[in-house]
């Protein structure tokens, strides 16, 4: 998508160049470099943290929250061109649990001292959380969740554990769904708890990746003592506060996500172009792995124009709908599909453990010619993207129901 399809005025040039320069003159070369490296979620934790304290500090924290928040106030138009700006700069990733997930909760259901409190501390930077749904025995069936919290006085007490918190070990807050009373429906007595991850009794048990890679973790609570200042919203009626934040979660990082697919492709270009034989020919003379491309790239422009229509339709501070989590599934597919493509251009270059070299910071050389270090990690890591936040069976589940009507 480019400014010119916006019909775009004087102003709206200013702006592009305004944001521009922006990122020329704060995106570091270790910034880009660790944006350039993400396979998955993040590449290295600090840069994104730094990143983030970098957009605060310009007023652009978090855009597209309300302005009583903090938010930028931007027209639908300047949205997409902040977004358009962003794909092209690129900067490291961001761990987005706070600012994207639980904040927009924080803003629904919180008191005025749980919003007066967490919200300054999620934009700002200084915040960073995780998410506690899944459990063992509750991932699909999440309403299943057995995370015991048992009243006493002014405080829950917590006993359990949750699975697959994503980068657990760099957050100093968690959300939690707990398990406060059993009823007649398991959706009912589940409460939404805000966390201190540092609170005596919560231990972290890491859970490494098929790359090789620390990102997920088990949480265990044992006796773990949360004030009941911190329950957002009422307790036993977690499951609504639950549902509003996965509708942000469906349908979070369209337009993050086009980008990614875009820059794929561009990377799955270059790599197809590169001799691959020893003889001169290279992939893109292979008929099959061409037509399998373009058909991808086909997928990339079609999924490209419905995130920007659906980001210039949204409405600050309102919660999206299902389309969002439609679009969500057929990129993640076809996110996957490239990355299979990816690996195999790099052949046997895919085997060797390259996480040395995969360092923002490194001296450790990659083994075999540039291209090959990332194309067998991003295959690696994008097994994941159609379980994370919800499998495809799922996520058709809540289109037929929330969008078809079914
Ligand atoms: C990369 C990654 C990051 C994650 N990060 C977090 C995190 O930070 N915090 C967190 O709480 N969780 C996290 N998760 C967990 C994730 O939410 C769960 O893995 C997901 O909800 C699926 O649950 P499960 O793994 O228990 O699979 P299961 O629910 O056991 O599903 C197994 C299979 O059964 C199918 N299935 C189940 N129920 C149905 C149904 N009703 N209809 C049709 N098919 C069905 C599923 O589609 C799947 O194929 C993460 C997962 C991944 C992969």
């Amino acid at each position: 998508m480019d400014i010119e399809q916006l019909d775009p005025t004087p102003e709206d040039y200013a702006f592009r160049d305004e944001v521009r320069r922006f990122y020329d003159q704060n995106l570091t070369d270790e910034h880009r470099r660790a944006a350039l490296l993400t396979t998955w979620a993040l590449a290295e934790f600090e840069y994104g943290r730094s990143w983030q304290k970098i957009l605060y500090a310009r007023g652009w924290g978090a855009p597209n929250w309300p302005v009583e928040y903090g938010g930028a106030g931007w027209s639908p138009k300047q949205r997409l061109i902040w977004e358009m700006e962003s794909q092209r700069a690129r900067p490291p990733e961001i761990m987005r649990m706070g600012k994207n997930l639980v904040a927009p909760c924080i803003m629904t259901f919180g008191t005025d001292e749980q919003k007066a409190y967490f919200l300054p501390r999620i934009i700002s930077g200084e915040d960073w959380w995780a998410q506690g749904y899944s459990e063992p025995g509750a991932g699909s069936d999440l309403a299943s969740l057995q995370l015991q919290a048992t009243s006493d006085g002014d405080d829950y007490i917590l006993n359990g554990s949750k699975i697959w918190t994503t980068f657990a070990q760099f957050a100093n807050r968690i959300f939690c769904l707990v398990r406060t009373a059993k009823m007649q429906k398991k959706q009912e007595g589940i409460t939404f708890l805000l966390i201190d991850m540092d609170s005596p009794g919560i231990e972290l048990r890491p859970i490494y990746t098929i790359a090789g890679e620390h990102e997920f973790n088990q949480v265990f609570f044992t006796d773990v003592r949360v004030p009941k200042s911190r329950r957002l919203g009422e307790e036993n009626a977690g499951w609504s506060v639950a549902r509003h934040l996965l509708l942000y979660e469906h349908s979070a990082g369209l337009l993050r996500m086009v980008t990614e697919l875009r820059w794929r492709v561009r990377w799955l270009n270059e790599l197809v172009g590169l001799e691959a034989d020893g003889y001169g020919g290279s992939l893109r003379d292979d008929p099959d792995f061409s037509r399998r491309l373009s058909l991808l790239e086909i997928a990339v422009e079609a999924a490209d124009f419905a995130a920007a229509q659906l980001i210039a339709d949204a409405k600050p501070g309102a919660p999206p709908d299902a389309t969002g989590e439609l679009l969500n599934i057929r990129n993640r597919e076809t996110a996957q599909a490239l990355t299979e493509l990816g690996a195999e251009a790099v052949g046997y270059y895919g085997a060797p453990d390259q996480r040395g070299a995969r360092k923002v910071v490194t001296d450790v050389p990659v083994v075999g010619p540039p291209h090959v270090l990332l194309p067998m990690p991003f295959y690696l890591a994008q097994r994941a993207n159609t379980i994370a936040g919800g499998t495809p069976e799922i996520h058709r589940n809540n289109v037929a129901k929330h969008l078809l009507g079914l």
